[in-house]
C-alpha cells in the first residue's frame, strides 16, 4: 500500500511493504505493483 506523507515541505509517496519513497505517486504506484517486500526494510 501506498501512503503520502509530507517531509521537508514535500509531499512524499512511500511504500509501506519496503519504505522506498517516491515524490512521484505514479513511480509509488507502479513500485507497488511488482514490489514483493514481506516485511518493511526500514525496521531491519
Ligand atoms: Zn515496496
Amino acid at each position: 500500500m501506498v501512503t503520502q506523507v509530507q517531509r521537508d515541505e514535500m509531499t512524499w509517496y512511500t511504500c509501506e511493504d519496503c519504505g522506498l519513497m517516491f515524490d512521484n505517486e505514479d513511480d509509488a504506484d507502479r513500485h507497488e505493483e511488482r514490489c514483493d517486500a514481506t516485511e518493511p526494510t526500514y525496521l531491519q
